[in-house]
């Protein structure tokens, strides 16, 4: 085994830049060897036609927590909001659209009780994801042991439950694994607001409303509390780059290296522990040990190599799901697109394309069967509403998310099968902004086959790997590997394949970096 005290940390997405941060904040040297040019992985900000800037990926923050950003000191280290508090548009195809905020639903055809109940839904979905919120502050119990911390950190989930208050325990029991059309259906009346709502619960999972895990997926999604407001949306000036970037400085000023342009070929072995990495280029980094913010398949499959696992864990990697259906939409538009109805100060809201349920499900639906949607779900941002950096004066960014576009689609994601998805979705567009198509200057699609190519998530996945009860929690990425540490001597993984999953939080970096820190 080497002597050498490094740490070096494969990929600078922003788990891997948190990880390098706490580690270097505790006096650690560490190394954080990033493939591509600039860290941030799929939070980054790019120039994708000269002038334009956009998110790449996440254009949204609502996940990263509280904590990490005092702790970080991330406005010292330069990150500004160019909007909080985002609300949430539902558009509607007649100009009747709703709003929905942390708090309260106005606007479209929204009955006066669908306005009573939705603070009541809101509050309890709110709770029911703190109990979340707590158990992705440190590492899921390990199944099956009499190990004391395993069984203190099992009693403490459970008690987080029990203290929900006997209703809202049993609530939560209730519905934590099952689909969203149920619970929308038992407590709303407005298609609209069903449609939109559901939305939360399907973004960057292969689930429609009707697939259990949905409200499973929308707690997880309401569990962040950026500025102090839980589920609260916000938009980072300078796009989400702007996020990393602070989150590289302040690795960089706790003594962290970052190495851009390196992507490593190979974790290298010592006996049964690492003891370094090899470049593409064939350098070679010694390192005691190695932590990992790559997927877990291709850490331990494409760096690691399966003959260094047993075979019980080959197989439960090989197994993870985790095939991406979320694309990105990306449009330079030569002025402020207008949508039928909508006003000028909504522009800049986060808007939704969810018109109903069935609409959503039938949207999901082609999905199962290596199809892209016909008519595609959108939950979109027009960030230079808000922050005029991003393009030439006058001009806009439309930065969509657009479901579902399977990673292995019937036929593969050819130009005709890019151009005919495209169209689908301009073709939605159009329908809630009929001049749009004449404003675009040029059109970006990231289909989750770029996704995979471009930031090295093997298939394109938001979360890395399915975000669902059976890979979450003690079972993420799979048993065995679930506290970060692997069953190989110094490897650790950090990344959103790993408690508590994907979103720009942070949570794994951190709760990897305390791993390493107990294990030394
Ligand atoms: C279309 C889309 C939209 C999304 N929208 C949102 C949103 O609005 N809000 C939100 O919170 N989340 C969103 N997400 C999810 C979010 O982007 C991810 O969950 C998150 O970025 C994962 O962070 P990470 O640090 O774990 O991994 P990544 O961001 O994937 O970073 C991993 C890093 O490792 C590097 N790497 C991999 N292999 C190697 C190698 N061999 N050598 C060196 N480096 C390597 C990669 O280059 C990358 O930089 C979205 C995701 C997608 C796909």
């Amino acid at each position: 085994m080497t002597d050498s005290k490094r740490i070096v940390i494969v990929g600078g997405g922003h788990n891997g830049l948190v990880c390098a941060a706490y580690l270097a904040k505790k006096g650690r040297e560490v190394m954080v060897v990033e493939a591509a040019e600039q860290v941030g992985g799929a939070a980054v900000t790019r120039e994708f036609t000269p002038g334009f800037k956009v998110s790449s990926c996440a254009h949204l923050l609502y996940l990263m927590d509280a904590g990490i950003s005092r702790e970080l000191g991330l406005e010292t280290h330069g990150l500004r909001f160019a909007r909080q508090d985002l609300a949430t548009v539902a558009l509607a195809a007649d100009g009747k659209h709703l709003t929905y905020t942390t708090t309260a639903v106005s606007g479209g055809d929204v009955s006066a009780d669908d306005r009573a109940a939705y603070p009541k839904y809101r509050r309890r979905m709110e709770k029911f994801s703190d109990v979340l919120a707590k158990l992705y502050t440190r590492e899921p119990p390990r199944l099956g042991t009499h190990n004391r911390k395993d069984l203190m950190s099992a009693a403490r989930l459970a008690l987080d439950i029990r203290l929900l208050g006997r209703d809202d325990m049993r609530e939560f029991l209730r519905i934590a694994g099952i689909n969203m059309f149920d619970i929308l259906e038992e407590q709303f009346d407005s298609a609209l607001l069903k449609g939109a709502l559901s939305l939360d619960g399907m973004l960057g999972g292969s689930l429609g409303p009707r697939s259990n895990n949905g409200v499973f997926a929308a707690l997880h999604r309401l569990s962040g509390q950026v500025g102090g407001t839980r589920g609260a949306l916000a938009l980072p000036a300078g796009g989400m780059g702007s996020v990393t970037a602070a989150l590289a400085q302040a690795a960089q000023m706790n003594g962290a290296t970052i190495r851009t342009s390196s992507p490593v070929a190979s974790i290298l072995m010592d006996g049964d522990h690492v003891c370094g990495v090899e470049l593409e280029g064939g350098e070679k980094i010694d390192a005691g040990i190695v932590v990992s913010n790559a997927d877990p398949r291709t850490t331990l499959f494409d760096l690691l190599g399966a003959r260094h696992l047993e075979a019980g864990i080959v197989r439960r990697v090989s197994n993870i799901r985790m095939s991406g259906k979320a694309a990105k939409l990306n449009l330079a538009l030569n002025g402020a697109p207008e949508f039928t109805g909508l006003g000028a100060d909504q522009l800049g809201e986060r808007l939704v394309i969810a018109p109903d349920l069935v609409y959503v499900e039938h949207a999901f639906n082609h999905s199962k069967y290596g199809e892209h949607s016909v008519e595609p779900v959108m939950e979109i941002t027009i960030p230079t509403v808000h922050d005029t950096t991003l393009a030439p004066s006058g001009q806009h960014v439309l930065s969509a998310v657009v479901q579902y576009a399977p990673y292995d689609l019937k036929g593969g994601w050819d130009e005709a099968a890019r151009t005919a998805f495209t169209n689908q979705c301009m073709e939605v567009l159009g329908r809630y902004a009929p001049k749009i198509r004449e404003q675009v200057m040029h059109t970006e699609l990231m289909t989750p086959v770029d996704i995979e190519r471009e930031f090295r998530i093997t298939g394109g996945h938001w979360h890395h790997g399915e975000l669902t009860l059976d890979q979450a929690l003690m079972l993420r990425p799979v048993p065995g590997l679930a506290q970060y540490k692997t069953p190989v001597g110094g490897l650790y993984l950090c990344g959103a394949g790993s408690h508590p999953g994907g979103g720009v939080m942070g949570a794994a970096g951190r709760n990897a970096a305390a791993a390493v820190l107990s294990g030394e």
